[in-house]
């Protein structure tokens, strides 16, 4: 069992992971606030959560992830509002869209995707507790967390204390007794058309106790590793990190890991700079293996800057994967070979490190390529199968090896623009009985039914 170590926000260092209890690890992942399709920087966030649990598992560790879902928020309020929806309906339908979209995606679903609505018990009484223990108070309705109750607040996001902004204008600020304050809780206003019943009034959660109460609920307190965009440490993990240590005296999590953002030139992705790429139109655009492979090509912690060329790349790339797959052939791979698959698992424990991962793995192909004779598979599907892409050694399965062997022509005819031969060859797989589809990144055989 490799050691795991994971870059630690808080800390700032390389922190090794200790479960709590035996083998299992969990993972809570902020997810999205539903009150727009999702675009493709938010599927970077899901992509890499995804893939650490698929690594963790690998390594013998029993990962839970949990991923949520914030479907009560004042960016929902303000999206409805002008479409002339109900907020609970615009929130269920983008409900529905995330799910959709990220199943897309072709990873799997978290373990668990709570939902803000359906636990709103869980956060008054959460709140309630902060109350009695004096870090947060009722007024007018809202209830706030008394900030400088808690002196280590700041140290997740290595701020000092007296240049913070929390955000939240001048909404409520005449409440608050400290401006560093926070709300909690707000009391329904009139343009609101959503509320829930709590012991000092009828109102609903602020964004940050949501996630508090969601990840104690769904992992108990403290879990192993929070994840999240590293736009979100300052104010929401920092006041997530505030809440539950207030509230429990224990910390939320032991490990907080921040993934960087995906940049459209020089800006970050999101909505509010409106260079918005839908995950959708993405998927549609350049297929999920290209997407999934595209997020691998980036160290998680660093920044990557989306283009449509880099994504043509790494379609390019998945598809050699593709091609030297057609050229294996199945069962267990050379002895000699093994350094360069250790390799890649040693860079995934050292921190994830996907770029290096792939750089191992290209090394075993290397090798693959200038070997004699036929070279069995099985490394390289176990690489392929923790980063969620050992379909592309599926790509024609099942195909008679001369069927493969046409449709590689085919594939290298039409990308010498020789269509005629394409379509030649196309009618002559038919005859064979098998259709050839072409995706972004390469054809995929079907067998035509009866
Ligand atoms: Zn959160």
């Amino acid at each position: 069992m490799r050691t795991i170590r994971l870059h630690d926000t808080l800390s700032g260092e390389l922190k090794e992971l200790r479960p709590r209890e035996g083998r299992k690890v969990g993972i809570y992942a902020c997810g999205p606030t539903v009150y727009g399709r999702i675009h493709v920087g938010n599927a970077r966030p899901y992509v890499v959560f995804s893939l650490l649990a698929r690594f963790l598992a690998h390594e013998g560790y029993e990962p839970t992830l949990v991923a949520n879902i914030t479907d009560i928020n004042d960016k929902i309020y303000d999206a409805a509002r002008p479409a002339g929806r109900r907020s609970d309906e615009l929130a269920a339908e983008m409900t529905a869209h995330y799910i959709a979209d990220t199943e897309r995606l072709g990873l799997g679903r978290p373990d668990h995707e709570p939902q803000a609505t359906l636990m709103v018990e869980e956060i008054v009484a959460l709140i309630g507790t902060l109350i009695e223990r004096g870090h947060a108070y009722a007024v007018d309705g809202d209830v706030y967390f008394r900030v400088r109750t808690l002196p280590r607040y700041g140290e997740l996001s290595h701020r000092d204390i007296d240049q913070m902004d929390q955000g939240e204008g001048v909404e409520g600020a005449a409440l608050k007794e400290d401006p560093l304050d926070f709300a909690l809780w707000k009391a329904q206003k009139p343009i609101e058309d959503t509320a829930w019943e709590a012991p000092w009034g009828r109102g609903r959660p602020g964004w940050h106790i949501e996630c508090s109460a969601m990840a104690e609920a769904t992992l108990g307190v403290p879990f192993e590793i929070h994840g999240g965009g590293n736009d979100l440490t300052f104010p929401h993990h920092e006041n997530e990190a505030a809440q539950t240590l207030a509230a429990r005296g224990r910390p939320l999590a032991q490990i907080w890991m921040h993934n960087g953002m995906l940049q459209m030139g020089a800006e970050k992705m999101a909505k509010s700079v409106g260079n918005i790429l839908g995950l959708a139109e993405v998927l549609d655009e350049a297929g999920r293996d290209a997407l999934v492979w595209f997020f691998c090509e980036g160290h998680y912690r660093q920044p990557i800057a989306f283009s449509a060329e880099r994504l043509e790349d790494a379609g390019r790339r998945v598809e050699r994967i593709r091609d030297i797959g057609r050229r294996l052939v199945s069962g267990s791979s050379p002895d000699a070979f093994a350094g360069h698959r250790d390799a890649f698992f040693d860079a995934l424990a050292a921190d994830y490190n996907t770029p290096r991962a792939l750089a191992a793995m290209a090394d075993w192909i290397r090798e693959a390529n200038g070997a004699d004779g036929p070279v069995g598979a099985e490394h390289l599907r176990e690489m392929l199968g923790v980063l969620g892409l050992d379909n592309l050694l599926d790509a024609d399965e099942g195909a008679p090896d001369e069927v493969v062997e046409l449709a590689r022509r085919r594939t290298a005819a039409r990308a010498e623009r020789d269509f005629a031969e394409a379509d030649r060859l196309r009618d002559e797989l038919r005859a064979r009985g098998w259709d050839v589809r072409d995706g972004a990144t390469g054809h995929e055989l079907v067998p035509i039914g009866p």
